[in-house]
């Protein structure tokens, strides 16, 4: 966007004010003045706020006609919605009591009441129009009224007096409309709560359908803020072209920008600072206004504030609504403080205004003005800038009109909180990551989506790519999927106003993988990651995915497919993409990336160091049979599963025998072969027998017996397609998990015979003439015609002659199932979604034949959210080491999707995973060796870095109750930190506008390559920093830098401390020093193994202080480190309120521990490092002075250098 644009932007939003608080009737104005070169503008104020209407200019708009537009809309909302017209439908509603018939509301009245009703349920009531009862009391009585002198105490005290005697009257008039409470109760807060009661929408009003009645006489609501969304809505809709309309800071825009800009631009207005607002109220009372309620703006010539700067310039695009709420249209002064008009419908008081709430709210809807209005209003009434944003973040996505953007400003600081959708590392930062590595050779394996993905993110990351691919064509079975990819908040979602959440999703992922292994880590990084890669698919790629479907286990529609072309023929999806993506690789990426179809990798190469394996590259064998090496900096496997491994020395017949034999939906190439190459490397492999039988495979009756089934896509049951045996019996939810279906197939239907032929157990898969045509009949026709795998029948007497069951039968069970579809509940199945009708009474329905087929392996190679492979050795506290170069993604992965795998969640894998570990492998050779280079020359380096989140564990059962471990990418994926161990690390970043910032000691060793994870609370003991890190998601970056601290060095067969050799070690440790800690004893045994023998005569010795049990959560990696090592570390811990059965020790840490467990006398080769909170530590040094140990043999982490006691 170029720069004029930015400071002239096509609108404007300021905050805004009620309709209605003066004169409706103010007359339309004529066209403005405004040059309309670009825009045909009409403008003019309506109830005493500017209106401005721009129309994209085109041949044939008359500005005549857009007025006459305008006008109405201004009529019908007056007429309708306005309180200040005493004739408005919504003053009819007003004035009903309880006991008059319900009143039928105008189809514009429903509009808005339902609208209002939703966002108060949806803001738990921060949004309330029934408040006005309350507001009219604020109004009408007390405070208002008063005129107080705030330091004279008699004042004040009859200041109250009077206005308890008011709220005795507002209480005595409510007893008499027949409220009971206890009259006697005379404090003002109860009261006043009591009207607030009243003035809820639970307790004000009844909304059925059509109609509105009252619960209580004084009920009333103020519609008039939502109506003023409504109205600029309104005039959008109802107006024939682009266009953008403004009315009182209200903004909706609605097709393309008149200079063929991709967005409009809106100016929001900044809010006045306090100093401003005072000296406003000083001056409007100069000029005679009767206070304490001061209308600032009014008085403003031009309607502007002083200061008349833009807080931001928020880009629309098409559909797209904003509204602004800010704390000081009307300003109250009252004791020498402001307030605002504005009421928190919760609490029943007006807001104050200071410099640390919330000065200004803006919201930007997908689609309704009305509903950012309602939602700008709501979070300003919150006060609290973090409270407000925890209000608007979950209609980023759960919401029918998504919140696209929003900004809250308080005037401290000042502080700005913006919408950050998680997980999204910005551009800048990213490039500048990517700089700080050479050029490397990546070797991809497998021509699936994984592959491709991962060759593509590579190539973008600066390496040169070798795609090998065994086959002859490129794709693998990721060009077979139909159904789709998942994602939620995606645009797609946003657009057809889908609610979802990563809440709901990841549930779901874990629910469906429930019997095997579903690591969260894995998980999150899929699910935040899933609305970035469908975008980078239909941005990058210009797949359209368009078309959305809620597929069995899925809790929303998630699961996103192109929609057919032009010519109306069906658009398969995996096919789709895949080919989409060769053609791109052999364009713009023919220099960065070869892809060698033909070419099978048998096994990769390598070489050992320590015990670490480390891959170079892989052995290939050419189509025509000569085989040879290719060697490269790192290597990714994407060989897909081993869904069609049906050899005696196969995958399949290993881990699950039972299956051989089975029918399948995977190509022949589906063998495993990356997985077993991984496996000879040491690489863990993980739910190996977790196979998913797809319920739904055609059965071809002219082919019944082809091992090979084409699958009947999961969206012809998402499409209302039912399924009954051969008795025409329903038997299963059709929409569950396929485990389940399937399961429920094998167990209900019978086996398929044909002449002597006996098949497996299938069933019918029925559709009616309404789920063909959501299933679409383009594609429909590639299943019916071109592979005959359905049966046309007229009706159901026919359907029932095909299955060859009673025809009685059959009428009963589409009965109860056409009845259970309108209550939206089948009890016999729990279906509570039911997509489309089916009944007896249906007709050209189809008929095809399914059986469960072997479709998905869900284990295979164990991975970390890097895309590492890990290696089987699983070292002591719960940790795997990677073998080095070697990545993976897709599925011959395991961990994403545990015991089943949700359907779409195989493609989205592909396209996250790949896209990681393509990046990640790209990214093995760095410039600099360690990520914070200057920390290992001098100590520290101040200078703050990005990293990037890659999870975030939870440790309770390792490390203790509300423990986590972050841990962060180093820029390189062999990278070292640079920091010794007991270094410190800086953490910082920004939440709700705040600058956050923590230390910590990392619990990830120096030498760990390409990590940095550090042990923090997640509870408020951590600090305001857990705000942080709790709100970060998988790819959020912070920013970090290296501090100072211990700085033990482990150097091969040595360990120094200040140049000073150290041999044995001790640990005093408690409470809040576990991080360095374990840091320590992870660098010692790993020190130990590695020096083997020559470790002899080094010791470390821990000596732990708790208060219980539960804080020790860790003694049994302690006890395996001791095992590991007896003769090198020992351990023993003091409980000071054991639990039965203890046989550790007993009360603080006294002399004779450290007589007995720790090093003494003390020697000159001795370190005893303490490790807890400032206080421990500090008796802890007076212990050890006492004990003889000298200031350079103590280091103590809270007390750094200083270490004498003295
Ligand atoms: C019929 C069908 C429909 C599906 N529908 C969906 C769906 O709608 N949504 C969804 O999310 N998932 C779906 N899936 C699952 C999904 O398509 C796959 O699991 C996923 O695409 C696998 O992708 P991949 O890249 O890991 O492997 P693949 O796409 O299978 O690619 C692996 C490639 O590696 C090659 N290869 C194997 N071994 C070697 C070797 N030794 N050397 C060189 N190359 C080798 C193979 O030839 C193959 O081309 C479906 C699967 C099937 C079978």
């Amino acid at each position: 966007m170029s720069s004029d644009v930015r400071t002239s932007p096509d609108g404007e939003t300021r905050t805004s004010r009620i309709v209605g608080s003066v004169d409706f009737h103010f007359p339309v104005a004529s066209p403005s003045e405004e040059p309309a070169e670009i825009f045909k503008i009409v403008s003019g104020v309506r109830c005493q706020m500017p209106f401005k209407v721009k129309v994209a200019s085109s041949a044939g708009i008359d500005e005549q006609g857009i007025l006459e537009t305008v006008s109405q809309v201004f009529d019908e909302v007056e007429s309708t919605l306005s309180n200040w017209n005493p004739d408005s439908e919504i003053n009819v509603v007003n004035k009903m009591k309880v006991g008059d018939p319900a009143h039928k509301m105008s189809p514009m009245l429903r509009e808005v009441v339902l609208g209002a009703k939703e966002m108060v349920k949806k803001t738990n009531c921060a949004f309330d129009p029934s408040i006005a009862p309350l507001i009219d009391y604020y109004h009408s009585r007390a405070l208002f009224k008063s005129s107080s002198n705030p330091t004279n105490e008699n004042c004040k005290k009859n200041d109250e007096s009077r206005i308890e005697k008011e709220v005795i009257n507002v209480w005595k008039e409510l007893l008499k409309a027949g409220y009971s409470s206890n009259p006697m109760d005379t404090r003002i807060s109860k009261r006043v709560k009591k009207l607030l009661e009243l003035s809820t929408w639970s307790s004000a009003f009844s909304v059925h359908k059509e109609f509105i009645s009252k619960k209580h006489d004084e009920a009333c609501l103020d519609l008039s803020g939502i109506a003023k969304g409504y109205t600029v809505d309104e005039i959008a809709r109802r107006l024939p072209t682009s266009c953008m309309v403004e009315w009182g800071g209200d903004v909706k825009v609605v097709g393309k920008h008149p200079l063929g800009k991709n967005v409009w631009s809106v100016g929001v207005r900044k809010p006045r600072t306090l100093y401003e607002l005072q000296e406003g109220v000083k001056r409007v009372k100069e000029e005679g206004q009767q206070g304490p309620v001061y209308t600032l703006y009014s008085s403003d010539k031009d309607g502007k504030n002083e200061s008349d700067e833009y807080l931001a310039i928020i880009d629309l695009k098409d559909g797209d609504a904003i509204a602004t709420s800010g704390d000081c249209e009307k300003v109250i002064e009252k004791d020498g403080k402001l307030y605002s008009h504005i009421i928190n419908p919760k609490l029943g008081r007006l807001l104050e205004i200071n410099s640390e709430t919330l000065a200004q709210a803006v919201v930007v809807c997908k689609g309704s003005c009305m509903c950012a209005d309602a939602l700008s209003t709501a979070a300003i009434s919150l006060e609290d800038p973090t409270k407000a944003r925890e209000l608007l973040e979950p209609f980023r996505t759960a919401f029918r009109y998504p919140v696209n953007d929003f900004l809250l400003f308080s005037r401290d600081g000042p502080r700005i909180i913006r919408l950050q959708v998680p997980g999204l590392e910005p551009k800048e930062i990213r490039e500048k990551r990517l700089q700080s590595h050479e050029p490397a050779k990546v070797i991809v394996l497998g021509s699936g989506l994984a592959g491709m993905s991962a060759a593509i993110a590579a190539a973008d990351a600066g390496a040169k790519v070798i795609l090998l691919e065994k086959e002859e064509k490129t794709g693998g079975n990721s060009a077979k999927a139909t159904s789709g990819i998942n994602g939620w908040a995606t645009e797609t979602q946003a657009e057809q106003g889908v609610c979802d959440d990563e809440r709901l999703f990841e549930r779901d992922t874990h629910r469906s993988g429930l019997g095997g292994t579903t690591n969260p880590s894995l998980v999150r990084t899929l699910s935040i990651q899933s609305a970035p890669a469908g975008h980078w698919l239909m941005h990058r790629f210009n797949i359209p995915l368009k078309v959305l479907s809620q597929l069995g286990g899925h809790a929303a529609k998630r699961t996103h497919r192109a929609p057919p072309d032009d010519q109306g023929r069906p658009v398969p999806i995996g096919f789709f993409i895949m080919k989409t993506m060769r053609l791109v690789i052999e364009g713009e990426y023919s220099d960065k990336i070869e892809i060698r179809c033909g070419s099978k990798v048998l096994r990769l190469l390598s070489s050992d160091e320590n015990d670490c394996k480390i891959v170079h590259g892989v052995v290939v064998e050419h189509k025509n049979g000569n085989r040879y090496e290719e060697y490269g900096d790192s290597v990714v496997v994407c060989t897909g599963g081993f869904g069609c491994s049906q050899s005696p020395d196969g995958l399949m017949a290993r881990f699950r025998s039972d299956l051989l034999g089975f029918a399948t939906t995977n190509g022949n190439f589906a063998q495993g072969e990356g997985v077993s190459i991984c496996e000879e490397l040491g690489a863990e492999l993980i739910d190996m027998d977790k196979v998913q039988l797809h319920p739904t495979g055609f059965i071809n009756p002219k082919d019944p017996q082809n091992p090979t089934k084409i699958l009947a896509p999961e969206a012809i049951r998402g499409s209302g397609g039912i399924l009954v045996n051969s008795s025409g019996k329903r038997f299963v939810n059709e929409l569950d998990l396929r485990s389940i279906v399937s399961k429920a197939i094998l167990t209900h239907c019978d086996r398929y015979v044909s002449g002597t032929y006996t098949g497996p157990p299938f069933a019918f898969c029925i559709l009616s003439k309404e789920s063909q045509e959501l299933f679409g009949f383009p594609t429909l026709g590639f299943y019916k015609d071109k592979m005959g795998l359905f049966e046309e029948c007229q009706d159901i007497s026919a359907v029932a002659n095909l299955i060859g069951c009673k025809e009685e039968v059959l009428i009963e069970t589409l009965r109860s199932y056409s009845n259970a579809s309108k209550i939206g509940n089948c009890p016999q199945t729990n279906k509570s979604i039911f997509p489309a009708d089916i009944s007896p009474e249906s007709t050209d329905l189809i008929v095809g034949r399914i059986t469960p087929s072997i479709h998905y392996t869900m284990g295979g190679v164990n991975i970390n959210p890097a895309g590492e492979v890990q290696h089987t050795l699983t070292g002591h506290f719960g940790r795997h080491r990677h073998i080095r170069n070697l990545y993976a993604a897709g599925e011959c992965t395991g961990g994403v999707h545990g015991g089943n795998r949700l359907a779409g969640n195989s493609l989205l894998e592909c396209c996250v995973f790949g896209r990681i570990a393509g990046e990640r492998a790209a990214t093995v050779k760095q410039s600099e060796q360690c990520m914070f280079p200057q920390a290992k020359i001098d100590g520290s380096e101040t200078h703050w870095k990005p990293v990037v989140l890659r999870e975030v564990r939870n440790t309770d059962a390792v490390f203790g109750k509300n423990t986590i471990e972050a841990r962060f990418n180093l820029y390189g994926a062999l990278q070292h930190s640079g920091l010794d161990v007991g270094q410190f690390v800086g953490l910082r970043g920004e939440c709700d506008g705040e600058t956050l910032q923590g230390y910590f000691s990392p619990i990830t060793r120096p030498d760990d390559e390409g990590v940095i994870g550090i042990l923090a609370r997640k509870d408020e003991k951590g600090g305001p920093i857990t705000k942080l890190l709790n709100h970060i998601r998988p790819g959020s970056v912070l920013y970090m830098c290296a501090m100072g601290g211990l700085r033990l060095r482990f150097e091969g067969n040595s360990i120094k401390y200040r140049g000073r050799e150290i041999k044995r070690i001790g640990l005093l440790a408690g409470g809040t020093g576990i991080a360095p800690m374990i840091q320590i004893i992870r660098a010692f045994s790993d020190f130990v193994r590695k020096a083997g023998p020559k470790a002899n005569g080094y010791k470390m010795n821990l000596i732990f202080a708790a208060e219980g049990e539960h804080d020790v959560s860790y003694m049994k990696v302690l006890n395996d480190v001791k095992q590991d090592f007896p003769t090198y570390f020992s351990y023993y811990i003091k409980l000071n309120s054991p639990p039965l059965g203890w046989t550790e020790g007993v009360g603080f840490i006294e002399t004779r521990d450290i007589k007995a467990r720790m090093f003494h006398p003390a020697e000159a080769h001795d370190l005893c490092v303490l490790c807890g909170p400032p206080v421990f530590e500090r008796s802890m040094i007076k212990l050890l002075n006492k004990n003889g140990f000298e200031e350079n043999q103590i280091f103590s982490f809270s007390t750094m250098d200083r270490v004498s006691a003295k």
